[in-house]
C-alpha cells in the first residue's frame, strides 16, 4: 500500500508532490489525460512569482516535475475511473481495471476546457478547425483569419498569442465588456490584428465539402442579427469544468462540480485522509500560484494526518 497517492500533475499536484517527497512520504503521482496540467497549453506565464521575464507554461511545469522527482516522487500515467473511500484504506481503480491502495490521497485533477454546445463544434474538433488550445494549434493557421470565443483572460491570451501567426483574429464576446484583467483587455482591444465582436455569440460551426471548417454562423444578442464569418480556425476559451466526476459520489461538490472542502479548511474533505487542491476545488482564484499554494497545504495536511495514523 502507498503512503500517499496524488492525482494530477498540474501546479497543485506537483507542488503537493514536492512537499510530500521532501517529507520522505515517497508519493506516487498518477498523471491523467493532460500531463503538466493547463499551464502546458499556456504560452507566457507573467504572474508566477520568481520569473520577472515571464516563463512559458510548459517549461514551468517541466521544472516543477524535475523538482518533485529530485526528492523521489514516482509518476505513473493512468486515469482513475472510480474510488472507494469507505474504508481506512483508500482504493482507486483505473480505467484499465488496475487498482491502487493508499493511506492518504490528494486529488488535484484540475479542470478541462468548457465547450459551447453548438452544431459543428464536436464534428470539427481536433484537426478540422475547432480547438481549445492556441498554443498547440495556432501555428496551423498562419496568415489566416481565425475566431476566438470568450471574454476572459484565457480568450484574450489566446487572441494575443494568435497575433504571432494569423492575419486577423475575430474575438467573439457575448457581452459589451471583457471579463479579462484590465491590462490584458487593453492589449486586446488596442491590437491592430484583433477585432472584438461585442454582444456576439457563435450559433454554428460550418463545414466545407471535406468536413473542415469554412465559417461560423454568429448572432448579435442585442439585435438578433445572424451573419456568417469566414474562418478556418475556431478557438474556444470560455472557461473550464472541474475534473471531479469519478469522485462525486464520495466527496461533496457544488452545483458546478467543484469540490467543497470542510468548513475552516481549503483542502480537507469529509473523508479523513483525502484532500483536494487546485482548480478542481477552487472556482474563485484559479491561478497557478493559488493552485500551488493549495498543493502545499494539502501535502502538509496529509503529512500531519499520516503522522497521527502511525
Ligand atoms: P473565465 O474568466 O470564467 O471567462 C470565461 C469567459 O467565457 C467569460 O468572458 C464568459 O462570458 C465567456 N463564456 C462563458 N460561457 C460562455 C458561453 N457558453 N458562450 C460564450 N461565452 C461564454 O475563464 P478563463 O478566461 O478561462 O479564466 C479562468 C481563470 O484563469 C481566471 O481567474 C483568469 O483570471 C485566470 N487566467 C489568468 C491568466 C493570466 O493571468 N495569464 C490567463 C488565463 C486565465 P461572461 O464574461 O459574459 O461571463
Amino acid at each position: 500500500m502507498e503512503n500517499i497517492i496524488i492525482l494530477g500533475t498540474g501546479c497543485a499536484g506537483l507542488t503537493a508532490a514536492i512537499y510530500a517527497s521532501r517529507a520522505n512520504l515517497n508519493p506516487l503521482v498518477l498523471e491523467g489525460a493532460q500531463p503538466g496540467g493547463q499551464l502546458t497549453t499556456t504560452s507566457e506565464v507573467e504572474n508566477f512569482p520568481g520569473w520577472p521575464e515571464g516563463i512559458d507554461g510548459y517549461s514551468l511545469m517541466e521544472k516543477l516535475r524535475k523538482q518533485a522527482e529530485k526528492f523521489g516522487t514516482r509518476t505513473e500515467y493512468v486515469r482513475i475511473a472510480s474510488v472507494d473511500f469507505s474504508g481506512e484504506t483508500k482504493v482507486l481503480t483505473a480505467e484499465d481495471g488496475k487498482t491502487f491502495e493508499a493511506k492518504a490521497v490528494i486529488i488535484a485533477t484540475g479542470a478541462s476546457p468548457r465547450l459551447i454546445g453548438i452544431p459543428g463544434e464536436k464534428e470539427m474538433f481536433g484537426g478540422k478547425g475547432v480547438t481549445t488550445c492556441a498554443t498547440c494549434d495556432g501555428a496551423f493557421y498562419r496568415d489566416m483569419e481565425v475566431i476566438v470565443v470568450g471574454g476572459g483572460d484565457s480568450a484574450c491570451e489566446e487572441a494575443m498569442f494568435l497575433t504571432h501567426f494569423c492575419s486577423k483574429i475575430h474575438l467573439l464576446h457575448r457581452r459589451d465588456e471583457l471579463r479579462a484583467s484590465p491590462i490584458m483587455a487593453n492589449r486586446v482591444v488596442s491590437h491592430e490584428k484583433i477585432e472584438v465582436h461585442w454582444d456576439t455569440v457563435p450559433t454554428e460551426v460550418l463545414a466545407d465539402e471535406e468536413g473542415n471548417m469554412r465559417a461560423a454562423s454568429i448572432r448579435n444578442v442585442k439585435s438578433g442579427e445572424i451573419t456568417e464569418l469566414e474562418s478556418k480556425g475556431f478557438f474556444i476559451a470560455i472557461g473550464h469544468i472541474p475534473n471531479t466526476a469519478p469522485f462525486a459520489k464520495e466527496l461533496a461538490t457544488d452545483e458546478n462540480g467543484y469540490f467543497v472542502p470542510e468548513t475552516g479548511s481549503q483542502v480537507k474533505t469529509k473523508v479523513p485522509g483525502v484532500f483536494v487542491a487546485g482548480d478542481c476545488a477552487d472556482h474563485v482564484f484559479r491561478q497557478a500560484i493559488t493552485a500551488a499554494g493549495m498543493g502545499c497545504q494539502s501535502a502538509i495536511e496529509a503529512e500531519r494526518w499520516l503522522a497521527e495514523l502511525a
